[in-house]
């Protein structure tokens, strides 16, 4: 646990996968990233861990990104090498003495099923129920709009089982930019990933973290601008995004939470004489 001011911080370990190293570093030349962070195997496939982050603020408990959840099937999980260890995120919550009834807030920083597939689940008769029944979601709407509306590239990861029954029932609340949920927890639209992609700022007792996510996958990515997945949809937004999250983690020495790097979880960005940035790595257990 992270202790932010009066904020507490709790990383939650989805699962892992591996991926095509071409989706996750796209131009990069190979020789480059296999330095900077890791070698693929043989079927040239990179690990990727999928962390959610819990954070408990004046009495809330607020989820930031809810997984891949339990409907994907058995192909599609071998697709992904998909591993889960000490039961996923609501294990992670079961361990901190949480159910998913506890969980006051889920903040979807967009609809790519990795990060919200946990949103629903398929109850005993086969309709879609909410994980978090007493959640409030929310998401930015030009993420619910650009899920809505998929095209050829975007609708295998825009699912809408998992946003439109919470629409439906009232239960998610779309976002018009930038949010602060309770005081010193706020919602930024980080566009680049997705149009609609937001990430989370946290402050509180003059402590600065940020939930990155998708603004920079791998920690690496958050180091170099010109670094970023083939996934991106708009990858030069990416960019001027980045550099201008850069400047605020130095300035304010943030705690940064990336998403998916197996390596560097959490860390905060440094600046050397010669300019070159470097995040250093804060160790953190999952919970
Ligand atoms: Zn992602």
């Amino acid at each position: 646990m992270i202790q932010l001011g009066d904020f507490k911080l709790h990383l939650l370990n989805d699962c892992t996968v591996r991926v095509d190293a071409g989706g996750a570093f796209g131009l990069v030349p190979r020789v480059l990233y296999a330095a900077a962070f890791l070698p693929p195997d043989e079927d040239n496939l990179l690990p990727m861990t999928h962390h959610n982050l819990l954070v408990q603020a004046h009495g809330k408990n607020i989820l930031l990104d809810s997984g891949y959840g339990s409907k994907m099937t058995e192909k599609q999980r071998g697709y992904f090498h998909y591993e889960q260890y000490n039961g996923g995120t609501l294990g992670g919550l079961a361990r901190l003495g949480l159910s998913p009834e506890d969980i006051d807030l889920v903040i979807d920083t967009h609809l790519h099923n990795d990060h919200c597939g946990g949103n629903t689940a398929y109850a005993e008769d086969g309709s879609l129920v909410p994980v978090f029944p007493n959640a409030e979601y929310v998401v930015q709407r030009r993420e619910y709009e650009d899920a809505s509306h998929p095209n050829e590239r975007t609708r295998a990861t825009y699912i809408a089982a998992n946003f439109r029954p919470l629409m439906e029932s009232g239960q998610m609340r779309l976002l018009d930019g930038d949010t602060e949920f309770v005081p010193g927890v706020c919602g930024v639209v980080t566009p680049g990933h997705t149009p609609g992609h937001m990430s989370v700022r946290l402050e509180s007792g003059g402590q600065h973290a940020a939930f990155v996510c998708d603004l920079a996958t791998y920690c690496v990515h958050f180091e170099r601008l010109g670094w970023m997945t083939a996934y991106d949809l708009e990858p030069m937004i990416t960019l001027e995004t980045k550099r201008q999250w850069q400047a605020w983690g130095l300035e304010t020495n943030a705690l940064l939470i990336f998403p998916h790097d197996p390596l560097r979880p959490m860390g905060r960005l440094t600046e050397d004489a010669e300019g070159k940035r470097t995040v250093v790595k804060v160790d953190e257990a999952y919970a």
